[in-house]
């Protein structure tokens, strides 16, 4: 890492000597040239290396050379066309180019072919064309200036910030008018339905070219009904036909697939030459995937495969758009339930707007709708299937069981998929209207009453039968084996044996209650049920409100990270007088090894702040108190004790006696925090980049002892890079870090640093996956540079 420095230092000088790059306070760097910050000399040096940089330094070269042979020509007639300056320069040698002032005809920019001929045409006394006299001046020499392009996804955002969202709630006219506001106010808009169209329809030209026979089919909430402006695209590469047709087209005997003649998977560029998808696996058809994305699809950047997750994907972006989404190859049941979704909205419309109120009120609360999937919180999937059991339970029903539906099915509506029985009727024409006349005040409060006090962990909530079953019965039925139960069970519609919640956490399933109470309380006030006539906030607004944040920091968000210092330094001997010296020492290692962590092996911006953790931090400008995550880092080890041990002879002392002593050296208060911003999705992929530099250019002898950091920092670089065609302008996430030494819980040998992230409003949700890969990830790496700073 230190030779990469080094590098970079020279790197640094040639780009300051330009004046591009300028140093911020903390280490940071800006670049002038592309507006963009970094934070850190690394990442300075990778930007400067990066695509975009050299693009605009090219860019600018090339202006520059232009500016440099070209005269500002004006005082020729209104209209005289570009072509007879042209002629008329060429008499002191080649032009390359003339740009006319199209708006009002009074200028042109003549380029001549080189700084000889521009000297020639300005050592001429006195220009005249047509009878006119023209005035030749050199081109004036303008700063290149890069404009950004504008972020579309952002002005969207913006549209909706949770002002302008209270505002024209509190406008309608009642509780309903409200609700179903709110679904006018989220879905797509025209113009996002048509560009989300033109997509899949780009999608399916480039992949038909590559896969024969492929059919690229959109689901979830573009489809669902469930639309919110900026969601995911969620696509499935269907690869069915493209297999059948390839293996017809390997075995001449059998004769080929009428509806594919002009099928060619033999052809030299066929990429189906190459592979046989039958006994291709599945993360190769995902590589495959990747590379048409990038290579073949216009506009498409940020191209990454996940395969760890539960259907693997790979990811994308569109640039223009910002619009994010994921191609899969086997989702065929996602495709059903998909449009399960949709007949359960054609068949009551209360369902819409109960889902889009319900699922904007979880998000609030950071209790669903991660928009990566993953973590411990609902997804918007199986949050919406919550609503519509939520619905089968009310008497009379507003939805009926998926039991009851598949009775309705004819006989052609038999279907299948992957071995389970997802029969319904295809449309909502067979289903009788409910009897249930419920308003949509009255079905939300009652939403939030239901489940109150519901015992998530103790039945299996099941759509297919619209009931609750209890965990001993289903123990005893064919699908129990698999089926993954835990504080959260809500069982797949079709997937009978997959638990849609089996991620929910039991912190996540008690707050989910609580959550729910407090909405239960609060729909039974009167400024829920009737509008304000004072111009208060009223109706389903106060329920957007995020919630007490003490009881989000307490119960929501705190997670013990036991951090194993037994390899720890020890402390440097002028500090083993004062025991509170001692842990002030360990506490400012700790900052600087978390500081180190996000700045040099992520590669986030991260600047110390003066605040503090507590009043001050919570007023500044982004932070959001009532979504704060925190992690409790318990410092467990005798690392911390064991020089006190020794010096004092503590390990006579008893359990509280060393409690007692603790306490009193703690210093108890002291806190750092930092601004930071992530700016790459640092935390997706990572494994698959550490097997690639394992498996390259590091030395396998240096491998383990190098330590985590360098090889994390290198991965994070890598990452960058893939993702970084165009280093962003804007980061992706922004938090604050307060890290705080607090008192040993009971029992605990040693003091706590608590680290709490405080995301940017109305990045909760965003942040949460960023969150859960710090969880793991940032003990082990302050553990290393602990240990590294031995
Ligand atoms: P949004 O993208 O707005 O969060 P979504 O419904 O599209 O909502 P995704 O997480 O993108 O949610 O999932 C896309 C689709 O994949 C879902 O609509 C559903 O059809 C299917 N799906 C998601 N999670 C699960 C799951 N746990 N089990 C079964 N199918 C799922
Ligand atoms: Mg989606």
């Amino acid at each position: 890492m230190a030779g990469e420095g080094e590098e970079g230092g020279g790197l640094l000088e040639g780009s300051a000597l330009l004046g591009d790059v300028e140093s911020l306070p903390r280490g940071g760097f800006r670049c002038r040239l592309c507006h963009v910050t970094v934070a850190n000399q690394p990442s300075l040096d990778d930007h400067l290396r990066g695509k975009k940089h050299q693009r605009l330094e090219n860019l600018r070269t090339v202006r520059q050379t232009q500016e440099r042979r070209s005269v500002f020509v004006s005082g020729f007639r209104k209209g005289t066309p570009a072509s007879e300056l042209s002629s008329y320069f060429q008499a002191f040698g080649e032009v390359a180019n003339v740009v006319m002032d199209k708006d009002k005809g009074v200028y042109a920019i003549v380029e001549l072919q080189s700084e000889a001929v521009l000297e020639k045409v300005l050592a001429e006394p006195q220009h005249s064309l047509g009878g006119q006299r023209l005035r030749v001046k050199p081109r004036e020499k303008k700063d290149f200036k890069y404009n950004p392009p504008r972020k579309q996804g952002a002005a969207k955002r913006e549209q909706l910030s949770p002002e302008k969202l209270a505002q024209n709630l509190c406008q309608a006219d009642d509780v309903d008018a409200q609700m179903s506001l709110m679904v006018r106010l989220f879905e797509f808009s025209e113009s996002e339905r048509r560009l989300r169209d033109l997509l899949v329809t780009l999608f399916q030209e480039v992949f038909l070219e590559f896969f024969p026979g492929s059919a690229i089919l959109p689901f979830g909430s573009s489809v669902n009904g469930f639309d919110v402006s900026g969601c995911d695209l969620d696509l499935f590469l269907d690869l069915e036909k493209t297999k059948s047709f390839q293996a017809s087209a390997k075995a001449p005997n059998i004769p080929q697939d009428g509806a594919s003649p002009e099928l060619d998977t033999h052809s030299e560029d066929s990429i189906l030459s190459d592979i046989d998808l039958a006994t291709t696996t599945v993360p190769e058809v995902l590589e495959l995937i990747a590379t048409v994305l990038k290579k073949c699809v216009p506009g498409v950047h940020r191209v990454q495969t996940v395969l760890s997750a539960r259907r693997p994907v790979v990811k994308f972006c569109h640039k223009e758009s910002g619009l994010r989404g994921d191609v899969s190859i086997n989702n065929k049941l996602a495709l059903c339930n998909t449009r399960f979704l949709q007949l359960c909205i054609e068949a009551d419309e209360r369902v819409r707007p109960l889902v889009y109120v319900v699922r904007h009120w979880a998000k609030q609360q950071a209790l669903a709708g991660n928009p990566f999937g993953g973590g411990p919180l609902l997804n918007n999937y199986a949050l919406t299937l919550l609503v519509l059991f939520f619905l089968q339970m009310r008497n009379p029903p507003v939805l009926p069981t998926v039991n009851h539906l598949k009775e309705l099915s004819n006989a052609d509506e038999q279907t299948t998929v992957d071995g389970w029985d997802c029969t319904f009727p295809k449309d909502s024409s067979r289903l009788d209207p409910s009897g249930n006349k419920e308003n949509l005040c009255s079905l939300l409060a009652e939403f939030f009453r239901e489940f109150e006090d519901y015992d998530f962990a103790g039945c299996v909530i099941s759509l297919r039968e619209g009931r609750p079953l209890p965990r001993p019965s289903l123990l005893a039925s064919e699908v129990s084996n698999k089926l993954k139960l835990g504080p959260f069970n809500l069982q797949d519609p079709f997937e009978l044996s997959h638990n849609v919640s089996a991620n929910v956490n039991e912190k996540t399933a008690l707050r989910f209650q609580r959550c729910c109470r407090d909405a239960a309380k609060y729909c039974r006030s009167l400024q829920y049920q009737r509008k304000s006539t004072k111009g208060k906030i009223w109706g389903i607004v106060r329920l957007f409100q995020p919630g007490n944040p003490e009881a989000v920091a307490t119960d929501g968000f705190v997670l013990n990270l036991p951090l194993k210092l037994s390899a720890g330094p020890p402390p440097p001997c002028e500090l083993l007088n004062r025991a509170g010296d001692l842990h002030q020492a360990w506490f400012q290692k700790i900052c600087a090894g978390v500081a180190f962590t996000l700045r040099d092996v992520l590669g986030c911006s991260c600047f110390e702040t003066p605040q503090g953790c507590g009043e001050e931090a919570v007023s500044s400008g982004f932070q959001q108190p009532e979504e704060q995550i925190e992690v409790k880092m318990k410092l467990l080890s005798a690392g911390t004790k064991r020089p006190l041990d020794s010096e004092e002879g503590e390990g006579a002392l008893s359990p509280s006696a060393k409690k007692s002593r603790t306490d009193a050296s703690l210093p108890v208060g002291e806190s750092t925090t930092w601004d930071c911003s992530a700016w790459q999705h640092v935390w997706l992929g990572r494994r698959r980049v550490r097997r690639q530099l394992r498996g390259t250019d590091l030395d396998p002898t240096t491998t383990e002892n190098a330590g985590s950091l360098e090889l994390e920092a290198k991965v994070s670089r890598l990452l960058s890079q893939q993702e970084g065609e165009a280093t962003p302008t804007e980061p992706l996430l922004r938090f604050t870090v307060c890290a705080q030494a607090t008192e040993a819980a009971s029992g605990e040998p040693g003091p706590r640093v608590r680290l709490r992230f405080t995301p940017a409003l109305e990045q909760a949700a965003a942040f949460q996956e960023f969150f859960h890969f710090l969880q793991g990830f940032l003990p082990r790496m302050v553990e290393q540079y602990l240990v590294s700073k031995t």
